[in-house]
Parts: structure tokens; sequence; C-alpha cells
């Protein structure tokens, strides 16, 4: 099961992810209302194995702290993003860093640009790119660390080729296919 919350005054996509066989999954960039957050994983009763951040900006880690303290899953994130998060993180996120969740593998993908330490995050026909790729558009590159010529040939290189059908669930709106954003994103349009 897959469920989107839009949180806080930024109206950041929070995701949980759950394996509905075995009734565990994941929490991805809980930005705000952390007490909605759980109380859909409630409702879904899941287990959360870990809370896991696409990077260090606050409209996507501001709920991590309390939610980290309500259902005791570690949080995870890029070393380089590591201090936006305010609190030790209880690990580190990596390229190729696979995370078991139930039935399924989640793999982690450094995309940086938007923030050094900016991840996605591949499932079985998705992935959540946070701040790296919209519908339509891409993260913005001027924050410190932000490099626009490493965005692009990071989404090129590692996540167009996941496959056309693969759905794209961005940190912000709506969610889209990488088919679509790879012939109609006006920022990947060749020539
Ligand atoms: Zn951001
Ligand atoms: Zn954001």
């Amino acid at each position: 099961m897959l469920r989107k919350l839009v949180v806080g005054p930024y109206q950041s996509n929070c995701y949980i992810l759950g394996c509905d066989k075995t009734k565990v999954g994941v929490v991805i960039d809980p930005g705000d209302e952390a007490v909605r957050i759980v109380n859909e994983i409630s409702k879904n009763k899941l287990r959360i194995l870990y809370t896991l951040i696409t990077h260090g900006h606050v409209d996507h880690v501001g709920a991590a702290s309390e939610l980290r303290r309500i259902t005791k899953a570690p949080v995870l994130i890029h070393s380089l993003d590591a201090p936006g998060l305010g609190f030790p993180a209880d690990g580190d996120l990596h390229e190729g860093h696979k995370i078991e969740v139930g039935s399924y593998t989640i793999r982690a993908i450094h995309t940086p640009g938007h923030s050094p330490g900016g991840m996605c995050l591949s499932a079985p026909g998705a992935v959540f790119t946070g701040d790296t790729l919209f519908a339509g558009s891409i993260g913005r590159t001027d924050f410190p660390g932000g490099n626009h010529h490493q965005l692009i040939q990071g989404v090129i290189m590692k996540i167009f080729p996941l496959g056309d059908d693969i759905r794209v669930y961005p940190g912000h709106g709506p969610p889209s296919t990488i088919g679509r954003e790879r012939l109609t994103n006006p920022f990947f349009r060749m020539g």
C-alpha cells in the first residue's frame, strides 16, 4: 500500500509505503504534522521499520524527530544532508543502499544537485524523487550546495533508466511517470 499525505506550509508530500503481506512499512519525508502521519500508520496497522529522508530540508524533515520518538523507527539520511535533521541520524543512506521492507526492497540512489546529499528512493514500480524531479519541473539548485548540471546528469544517468512505466512520486505536487518526464519535462528536452 502507498499513502500520500500533503503536510505543512510548504505542502510537502509525505509517503507511507507498506507491505500488505507483512504489515511493515517505511515513512518517506515526514515534513510536518507528525500526529496525522502516525494516525495514518495506525489506521493501516503498519509497523514502521525506517523513516527515510530524501534530503535535509526542513519541509522534508520537520516531523522526523517526533515520528522517531513515537514509532522508534530509525531515521536514515545521506551524511551530507544529515545536518539538516537537527538531531543525529540513526544511519546513513548511500548510493546502492538496499532496504528490505517485508516482501520488497527499496534501493537508494544518490542524486545531488538540489542538495549535496539528495537521494531518490527506488521501489518496485515507483521512484520517490524528493525535490530532485517534479512533474514537469525540477528542484531549485540555487541553495548552498546546489548544482544544476549535477541534478540534470543524475536524473538522466540514474533515474530515467529505471524505465518509462515507473511512477514518479515527487516531494511536492502530483505524481508522474518516468516516460512522461523524459519526453515532456522542459528541463530534459534536447534541442
Ligand atoms: Zn528541498
Ligand atoms: Zn521540498
